[in-house]
């Protein structure tokens, strides 16, 4: 069923606080619902979410052309710690220990490094992930250092076209961006991420860059983002030329292999594709291959689950595989090998290392799909609780003034994106300052392009 304009932000089972013991069944009646939750399902069975946003600033010191914040972000205040403590507590709540939170913005790094440090170190603390979602131009390998010491777990490096960096005319030229990253990360104990948008300026590079990615042995994880009309980019609709089929076929070509996304499903098909490969410099081979096994194993890991908290202890429940059905594990353990073996010595030695490709389709604002929203693997915390992150992007000005009601030993405070601090009042304005008060240098997206035509320039302020 599709849905236009909403004028207000859509409710949606999975951002309903679960009152059962249960925290996978709200996601899992969203995906029944539009008859996603078939044999080769993983949410909502093996976890309540795939990850949660939160967002600890909408500035930015870049304006992609496909930017997802809003108008009025730039504008926007930063929530203080203590909001952002209660959003965290808020998404244990909701998903329970083992939930991957990402530290995103607007780029977390205009944060004080103090700031991300406390709030990498309330995560760990709350038995949560973090995964810090960053251009990577302030991320320097001494915050990193840092933040890998109070316990982050992942970052995710965004870099491609649509940020225009200086210098840069093609995602070729972006690889030495994307290498001075990696040798920033490497050896600190997290894993490294990229993600990249999709969109007509790079689709035909999009093979050459997916094979990039096969080649670097530190790259644990690699997303990428459909080209969607939602935020305050200058660039809107999608082209038709970029569908989830044609994404798939040309990285495939990049990884010079079949990647098998349609073995196993994480989410809404038409929100997420899912791959998993064994990869070594020149050659990768898929971990899916082998469907029918697949989807075994999965039926077979949800019989031996015990996880009371939502999230598949994959370690446990694979001990118990292996002493309930010894013979489906050493098939599987045998599948491994081969693939391990062959791409091993693919030409001569080299070790392999696991590596998970994603694509994911977020959808244009003005074309939300009800059964899509309510069985959304990719939350944003709000001060309404959790919600899917394209109903957020499509609403975003009106969540930045929605207010935050926290509990502090002084009693109730609040706070919104139009104060800079807790308030002992919950009478707070109702709308962020219009970014019309910025300088230009502070303008984003279609303003800051509508500013330019008419003549404004960084000389005229
Ligand atoms: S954010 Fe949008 S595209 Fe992504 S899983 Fe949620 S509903 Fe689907």
């Amino acid at each position: 069923m599709k849905e236009t304009t909403h004028p207000l932000p859509l409710p949606t089972p999975a951002g309903r606080k679960f009152s059962g013991t249960d925290q996978r069944a709200p996601l899992q009646s969203g995906l029944r619902a539009c008859g996603e939750f078939g044999p080769t399902q993983t949410a909502g069975q093996f976890y309540p979410v795939a990850c949660v946003a939160l967002e600890v600033t909408q500035r930015c010191n870049l304006d992609c052309t496909l930017c997802y914040l809003s108008d009025q972000a730039e504008a926007t205040n930063d929530p203080p710690l203590p909001v952002l403590f209660a959003r965290l507590a808020m998404i244990h709540s909701h998903y329970g220990p083992g939930t991957s939170v990402q530290l995103t913005g607007g780029d977390p790094t205009l944060r004080s490094t103090d700031d991300l440090e406390a709030l990498c170190r309330e995560i760990r603390r709350l038995g949560l992930r973090s995964c810090l979602m960053t251009n990577g131009i302030r991320a320097t390998r001494d915050i990193l250092r840092r933040l890998a010491q109070a316990g982050l777990n992942d970052v995710a490096f965004h870099v491609d076209m649509t940020q225009e960096r200086k210098g840069f005319s093609d995602e070729a030229g972006l690889n030495a961006v994307r290498l001075n990253y990696i040798a920033r990360a490497q050896g600190l104990g997290v894993r490294i991420l990229f993600n990249t948008t999709v969109f007509g300026g790079n689709f035909a590079e999009l093979s050459d860059l997916a094979r990039f990615f096969r080649d670097q042995d530190q790259v644990a994880f690699v997303s990428f983002q459909m080209q969607a009309d939602t935020g305050r980019g200058v660039l809107r609709a999608r082209p038709d030329v970029i569908t989830q089929d044609s994404v798939m076929r040309a990285i495939e070509v990049g990884y010079g292999s079949t990647l098998d996304f349609d073995v196993v499903q994480v989410g809404h098909s038409q929100c997420n594709r899912y791959a998993s490969v064994l990869r070594r410099p020149g050659y990768a081979m898929s971990l899916l291959a082998k469907r029918k096994l697949v989807r075994i194993m999965i039926a077979a890991l949800a019989g031996v689950d015990r996880s009371s908290d939502g999230h598949l202890d994959i370690q446990d429940s694979l001990r118990r595989l292996t002493i309930r059905h010894p013979i489906l594990a050493t098939r599987a353990a045998l599948g491994f090998l081969h693939v391990y073996l062959r791409v091993a010595f693919f030409d001569r030695w080299a070790r392999p290392t696991r590596q998970t490709v994603f694509l994911h389709n977020f959808m244009a604002s003005d074309d939300l799909d009800a059964g899509r929203c309510a069985s959304c693997v990719f939350m944003v915390a709000t001060p309404n609780g959790p919600l899917s992150m394209c109903v957020h992007n499509a609403h975003r000005d009106a969540h930045l003034a929605a207010v935050d009601q926290i509990e502090t030993t002084q009693g109730p405070r609040w706070w919104n994106g139009a104060v800079s601090g807790l308030s002992d009042t919950d009478d707070l304005p109702n709308v962020v300052a219009h970014p019309s008060a910025l300088a230009f240098k502070r303008l984003k997206g279609r303003l800051r392009e509508q500013a330019r035509v008419a003549g404004q320039s960084k000389e005229d302020l």
